[in-house]
């Protein structure tokens, strides 16, 4: 195992959990989890991580979202970039180098919706990286939206099979942190009929990480709604284990 960096999470119990300070470079992380666990959330959030100043033990770099179903929202990403930025500058005690627009330019968003698009601009990736040298992180919002009609099963697991091949070189050549999130549906719970159920071993095998999730079942009437849990799944370096987070109007936060 190689001692790559990490895209920070923004909740140290998270990152404790991963065992890597965040979601390693040269790894394909995935978040799993029902409608609202935070999957979304926690992407944005590492796509302003990934701006974290050298000064800081950042990466100072760029991030790409591919956006297969329509949930990302540019406002919500502002909201959790400025947060970000000011964190920073107030550890730093100085104002930053970089302005918010600026800033906002180093997130590459791309609508992949349906398919067609998507493996288009799959496709095109390790093109795209290489005009872009400086993306660090590479969100995927989400993989499995893609594949959950119109295609046969032997057909996805074929398609992702090479794509999530493609996805690892990719990852490993350019020192990339890959993070798939994959939406669980309500009905069927763990087995998902999309991906991770059909996929099977070549799924499992190429994710390197895999993170479950949840929110807490309430036990009290005082939860405002932000908490929520992570459950560790796989991992290379860490054992199973949960970790308690928030979900803020900043981003994620303990
Ligand atoms: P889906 O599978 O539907 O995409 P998801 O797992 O991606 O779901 P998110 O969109 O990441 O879910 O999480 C939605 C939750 O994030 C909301 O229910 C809310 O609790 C929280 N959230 C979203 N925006 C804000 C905000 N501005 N302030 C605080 N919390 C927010």
């Amino acid at each position: 195992e190689t001692n790559l960096p990490s895209v920070a999470t923004f909740s140290q119990n998270l990152d404790n959990m991963l065992g890597t300070a965040g979601v390693q470079l040269g790894s394909i992380t995935e978040l799993l989890g029902l409608p609202g666990s935070g999957k979304t959330q926690l992407c944005l959030q590492l796509c302003a991580s990934v701006q974290i100043p050298k000064e800081l033990g950042g990466l100072d770099a760029e991030a790409l979202y591919i956006d297969t179903n329509t949930h990302f929202t540019i406002s919500r990403f502002r909201e959790i970039l400025s947060a970000s930025l000011l964190r920073c500058q107030n550890i730093l005690e100085e104002p930053l180098q970089v302005t918010e627009d600026e800033a906002l330019d180093k997130l590459h968003y791309v609508n992949a919706f349906g398919l067609e698009k998507f493996c288009a601009f799959m496709y095109m990736l390790p093109k795209f990286i290489a005009e872009h040298p400086n993306v660090r992180l590479i969100a995927v919002d989400s993989i499995s939206y893609p594949f959950k009609e119109g295609i046969s099963t032997k057909q996805r697991t074929g398609l992702l099979f090479r794509l999530m091949a493609d996805l690892q070189r990719l990852a490993v050549e350019n020192q990339i942190a890959v993070v798939l999130t994959n939406e669980m549906s309500t009905r069927v719970g763990l087995s998902t009929g999309a991906v991770v159920g059909s996929l099977g071993d070549a799924w499992a095998h190429r994710c390197n990480t895999r993170v479950l999730l949840s929110t807490p079942h309430l036990h009290t009437d005082v939860s405002d709604g932000t908490h929520r849990l992570a459950l560790l799944l796989k991992s290379n370096v860490a054992a199973s284990s949960v970790a308690p987070f928030q979900i803020t109007a900043e981003g994620i936060r303990d």
